[in-house]
């Protein structure tokens, strides 16, 4: 199926409004097999939108289950578009993230489930988040040449 069908397709699903911006978005995401940030995604785009417009398009995207975070660091929130239709807030994406080393990139690693963690029922547990790191498979490409 191509890409702006899809698009077009997942913003209808999710009843969100089919705009430039979100749709220029979501081809950014299907474009890349790591996750972006807000800062990515701004200097990705070809017209200069402000930061605003792009996190408030996130906050949607996460909120409808096309999202989900993936990483954190210093330079700010990443995400990744949800392999399967997650459900409105409550994502049901239970795989391990891996962080490469070398080029910092975030990746899926959508066949690593994460496994379930018993915790005492002193606690209640919001969100598990399963990150490896090490060198990712571009980054062993150049390393081996
Ligand atoms: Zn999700
Ligand atoms: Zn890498
Ligand atoms: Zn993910």
């Amino acid at each position: 199926m191509d890409k702006k069908k899809m698009i077009g397709d997942l913003l209808h699903d999710n009843g969100l409004k089919k705009t430039p911006i979100r749709t220029e978005m979501l081809e950014l995401f299907m474009n890349h097999d790591f996750a972006l940030s807000a800062s990515d995604i701004v200097s990705k785009m070809k017209a200069g939108h402000d930061r605003v417009t792009v996190y408030r398009a996130l906050a949607s995207f996460e909120e409808h289950g096309i999202l989900h975070k993936a990483s954190e660091d210093g330079q700010g929130v990443k995400y990744a578009l949800c392999g399967h239709s997650c459900p409105d807030e409550t994502h049901a994406d239970r795989h391990a993230h891996f962080i490469c080393d070398e080029c910092h990139q975030t990746y899926c690693l959508e066949e690593v489930e994460v496994p379930e963690v018993e915790v005492s029922e002193d606690f209640s547990v919001n969100k598990v988040n399963y990150t490896l790191s090490g060198v990712c498979k571009e980054c062993n490409v150049f390393s081996q040449s």
